[in-house]
C-alpha cells in the first residue's frame, strides 16, 4: 500500500482506544498517557507512511502493542538497588551508607504521616526540626550546641557564608581539597562570598604562616581534612590544637572541616585512626562540619557541631532554610546517632562498621561458599577462583589504607577484552545489577560487603539468558 490509500488505512486512535489488547494498559497508564502515546506512536507511522512509496500499515492489535511498549519502558525505575562488589565499602556513585534497620524503620513509620517535625507536643508551639537530634549529638561529641543540613558540602557553605562573608579564610596551601563531583574549596570559598587567604605551601604550613596572614580582614581559621590524598615526605602541618591556640590569641573562630567524620575510635575496630569529632571539638575548635553517610553510617546530611554562639548564626542564615534536611533524614538520622549511645552494639547494628571491621577470614568463608555458584553459572564462559584482595573505606576516609580482603576473580577463558567486557556488562544488567572492578583483564567482585550467598545464587540464575 502506498500514497493516501496507507495513510487512510491507518487505525484511529479510538480504534486502539477501544482495542482489547490496550485495556490493561488504560487500566495502569490512565486514559490521557495512553492516548497521548498512541498519538504519537500513529504520527511516526504517518511520517514513515508518507516518505516511503511502499508500507504495511499495522493492525490496531500490533499499534496497542508497541503502545504498551513504549509506555512500560518509560515507566521502568532508573533508580534500582545493586550488589556493592566493588571492594570500596562507601562508595559514593553506589549511595554510600547502607541505613541501619531501626533507620529505615524510623524512615517509613515518619514518612507515612504527619509528625512532630517542628511542633513542641509538650507547649502545642511551633518547635524546631533540629532538636529531634540536637541532644544526642550534643551528647555523643562534647558540642554545646548542633544542626543539621542537607549534606556536607551544603554544611561548609553555609558555616563560611554566616561566619566569614565578605572577610578573609586562612586555609593551609595543603588542605585544598577537591572532593569528587566538583566540590573544591576555593570554589566553595567563592561561593560562599569568602576571600581565600592561602597560607604555606603545599607540603609544609608553619604556625608562623598563620600569624603572618591574620589581620583585621581575617575573619575564619579552617582546617580541612585532607580526605582523598595524602602528603607525604617533608611535610609540615599545624595540628588542631595549633590552630586552636592560634583562634584564642588572635580571636578569630576556627572551622574544621573533617568530611568523613567519625564519632567512634576507628582503631578499636583495627582500623586506623581518624581524628574524631569530639577530639577535634575539644581540641578547641570552634565549629566542626562531617557527612552523614560516610563514616557515621547514616543518611545523607551535613552536621555542624559547635559553639552555641556560632550555631545559632548559622541557623539564622535564611541559607539554612534552604539547605534544611526533610523529616525522612531527620526520622534516619536519629536512630543512627541512637546507636551509638551503646558502643558495644553499635558494630552489630551499623552496617558500615561492620562491613570496614569484617574480618578477611571471614569474607573469605563467604567467598568459599560463593565459588561453586559462579563456576556453575559461568562454566565454558570463565575460570573463576578466590583471591585475595584490598578494599578500601571510600568517600575520603583513609584514602590510602586497605583492608584485607577476598574477591571472586573471574577471567574469560579466551582472555580477551570484549569477552571480559560482555561479562562485565552481563553482570551490570542482572535484575540486581553486580558492580565489581576490572583489574589486568579480569573482573573482580570484593565480597566485603556482601554476606548472603543465596540471594547471589538467585541473581546468577539469571546470568545465562545474557
Ligand atoms: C566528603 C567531603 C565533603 C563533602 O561532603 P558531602 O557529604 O559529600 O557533601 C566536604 N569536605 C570534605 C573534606 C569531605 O571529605
Amino acid at each position: 500500500m502506498a500514497g493516501s490509500d496507507a495513510l487512510r488505512a491507518i487505525p484511529s486512535v479510538d480504534k486502539i482506544l477501544s482495542c482489547s489488547e490496550l485495556q490493561p494498559a488504560l487500566e495502569e497508564y490512565g486514559r490521557a498517557r495512553c492516548t497521548e502515546e498512541i498519538r504519537k506512536v500513529l504520527a511516526a507511522l504517518r511520517d514513515a507512511v508518507t516518505n516511503s512509496t511502499e508500507c504495511d500499515i499495522p493492525d490496531s492489535a500490533s499499534i496497542a502493542n508497541q503502545v504498551i511498549a513504549e509506555l512500560s519502558a518509560r515507566n521502568e525505575d532508573t533508580l534500582v538497588p545493586v550488589l556493592n562488589l566493588t571492594g570500596t565499602v562507601l562508595h559514593t556513585n553506589l549511595g554510600r551508607a547502607y541505613l541501619p534497620e531501626k533507620a529505615l524503620e524510623a524512615v517509613t513509620r515518619i514518612a507515612r504521616g504527619a509528625s512532630n517535625l517542628e511542633f513542641q507536643l509538650d507547649s502545642g508551639i511551633r518547635g524546631d526540626r533540629d532538636e529531634h537530634i540536637a541532644s544526642l549529638l550534643t551528647e555523643l561529641t562534647g558540642a554545646e550546641s548542633v544542626t543539621v543540613v542537607n549534606n556536607n558540602a551544603a554544611a561548609v557553605l553555609l558555616c563560611l557564608n554566616t561566619l566569614a562573608e565578605g572577610r578573609e579564610v586562612c586555609i593551609s596551601r595543603g588542605e585544598l581539597v577537591e572532593i569528587g563531583g566538583s566540590f573544591r574549596i576555593p570554589e566553595v570559598m567563592a561561593k560562599s562570598g569568602c576571600n581565600l587567604a592561602e597560607i604555606g605551601a603545599t607540603n609544609r604550613t608553619h604556625r608562623d604562616d598563620y600569624v603572618k596572614a591574620i589581620n583585621e580582614q581575617t575573619g575564619l581559621l579552617l582546617k580541612v581534612h585532607t580526605s582523598n590524598y595524602e602528603i607525604r615526605g617533608f611535610t609540615n602541618e599545624v595540628s588542631y590544637d595549633d590552630v586552636a591556640a592560634l583562634s584564642r590569641e588572635y580571636s578569630v573562630p576556627f572551622m574544621a572541616d573533617l568530611g568523613s567524620g567519625t564519632l567512634v575510635n576507628l582503631e578499636d575496630y583495627g582500623l586506623a585512626h581518624e581524628p574524631t569529632v569530639q577530639e577535634v571539638l575539644s581540641a578547641g575548635a570552634d565549629v566542626v562540619t562531617f557527612s552523614g553517610d560516610k563514616l557515621l553510617g547514616g543518611p545523607q546530611a551535613g552536621i555542624i557541631a559547635g559553639r552555641k554562639e556560632l550555631i545559632d548564626r548559622i541557623k539564622q542564615n535564611p541559607l539554612k532554610r534552604a539547605l534544611r534536611v526533610d523529616k525522612m533524614t531527620m526520622a534516619a538520622l536519629t536512630e543512627v546517632l541512637k546507636l551509638y549511645l551503646n558502643p558495644e552494639k553499635l558494630i552489630e547494628e551499623l552496617p558500615t562498621l561492620a562491613f570496614l571491621s569484617r574480618s578477611r577470614e571471614d569474607i573469605a568463608s563467604t567467598a568459599e561458599a560463593m565459588l561453586p555458584v559462579f563456576e556453575s553459572a559461568l562454566q565454558g564462559i570463565a575460570n573463576v577462583a578466590v583471591i585475595d584482595s584490598q578494599s578500601q573505606i571510600g568517600s575520603g576516609a583513609l584514602p590510602l589504607d586497605q583492608l584485607p580482603s577476598c574477591a571472586i576473580e573471574i577471567t574469560p577463558i579466551d582472555g580477551s577484552d570484549s569477552a571480559l567486557r560482555k561479562l562485565v556488562s552481563a553482570f551490570r544488567n542482572l535484575p540486581t545489577p553486580m558492580i565489581g572492578r576490572m583489574q589486568d583483564g579480569r573482573l573482580l567482585f570484593d565480597l566485603r560487603t556482601v554476606t548472603n550467598v543465596d540471594a547471589v545464587a538467585t541473581q546468577l540464575k539469571n546470568l545465562g539468558g545474557q
